[in-house]
């Protein structure tokens, strides 16, 4: 392939799509981004583009705000109208979110070989709206990236290997991230400054099965209010989240900050004692960063961080979040364990898509 779209829109994808643009630019592969919008704050969006070199979208959708189907609607019509135009020889796709699947989907109606980067991964949930976004973008993909051998045995079983698609074990583009811009969040962040707290838990609450519960979302900040006082527990609040809590009334005794830009999150997960979240990205960026990870879901796609004991799954219920944080005070583990890769994921896949 020497032509390819890339469609992101969400927070993960932006972090995700940094690592393969420079591969792709390395062997004069043409990338051009299309940014359907689904986020599209300043430091949800434009932060990540600027820190991490992103090239600059070629096209930009400006969906957002809308109901699922709205949202992935306009998004198909959107896409499908470039890609006509752009004739690309493939479309590269990330993750599991609304973007993802109108990509997909707008490829494949139109013979484009669709590129699926994080295929396999389950959580056997069909409540989240990201499982039904992965199970069909995995479906009509042409080339599929598992990041971990959870993922392919999830492909196996549901009988992928009988299919006309070629799967490979690339390894996590986030470790390749994590790896890549550790040196230079050392050099450009300020946060550390800012919070100026010795010692601190970090969480992450924006998964819409917890905002979308009021009774959920109440159990969870009454447990970090708790774990708040023993160690200050600093949040990054999702904007969706941080709305909810004001409609809703519920009030946080922890510290509330801006999302943060992906150097000051690197940092953030550097030096704090504990992550607390209900992020895919981050559970893996906790162990990325040597940290024990409670995990604020009944399921995860990230199994092998459980099966470690790495990560705790516990819901939205406060006494097991309390239990969970107690048990990891002592607790030493050896982060060394190769789960994701060696780094060098991003390389991998853009090798095998340029002889594809
Ligand atoms: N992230 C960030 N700043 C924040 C919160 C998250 O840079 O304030 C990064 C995080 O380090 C990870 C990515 O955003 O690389 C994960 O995104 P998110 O948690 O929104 O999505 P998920 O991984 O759950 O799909």
């Amino acid at each position: 392939m020497n032509k390819i779209i890339t469609i992101v829109g969400a927070r993960p994808q932006f972090v995700k799509a940094a690592t393969l643009s420079r591969q792709f630019n390395l062997l004069g592969i043409q990338e051009l981004i299309i940014h359907t919008g689904q986020h599209f704050d300043a430091n949800m969006s434009e932060v990540f583009f600027e820190e991490m070199e992103i090239p600059k979208p070629a096209y930009q959708l400006d969906i957002h705000g809308l109901t699922h189907g709205a949202m992935t609607g306009r998004m198909l019509e959107g896409i499908e109208e470039i890609l006509i135009n752009e004739k690309p020889d493939g479309v590269l796709v990330y993750g599991d979110t609304n973007s993802t699947l109108a990509g997909a989907l707008a490829a494949s109606k139109l013979h484009i070989p669709v590129i699926h980067v994080e295929a396999g991964l389950r959580s056997f949930n069909m409540e989240m709206p990201e499982e039904i976004n992965r199970i069909l973008t995995d479906r009509i993909s042409n080339i599929l990236f598992c990041p971990t051998d959870t993922a392919l045995n999830n492909l196996k079983n549901e009988g992928f290997s009988t299919m006309p698609i070629q799967i490979f074990k690339s390894g996590d583009v986030m470790q390749d991230a994590a790896l890549y811009y550790a040196e230079k969040a050392e050099m450009k962040s300020d946060i550390l400054r800012q919070i100026n707290l010795p010692k601190f838990v970090l969480g992450t609450i924006h998964r819409q099965e917890n905002t979308d519960s009021i009774e959920k979302l109440t159990n969870i900040v009454a447990g970090l209010n708790e774990i708040n006082r023993q160690i200050p527990v600093v949040v990054p609040i999702h904007p969706r989240t941080r709305n909810i809590l004001k409609q809703q009334n519920i009030i946080p005794e922890f510290i509330l900050i801006a999302p943060v830009g992906y150097f000051d999150m690197i940092m953030l997960l550097k030096t704090c004692e504990l992550v607390i979240t209900d992020s895919g990205g981050v559970q893996k960026e906790a162990f990325f960063f040597g940290k024990h990870c409670i995990t604020l879901r009944e399921q995860t796609e990230w199994i092998e961080l459980v099966e470690n004991g790495f990560n705790i799954l516990v819901g939205s219920d406060s006494l097991k979040l309390a239990q969970a944080f107690e048990s990891f005070k002592a607790k030493k583990s050896d982060f060394l364990v190769d789960l994701y890769g060696n780094g060098k994921a991003a390389e991998k896949i853009a090798e095998i898509l340029k002889k594809a």
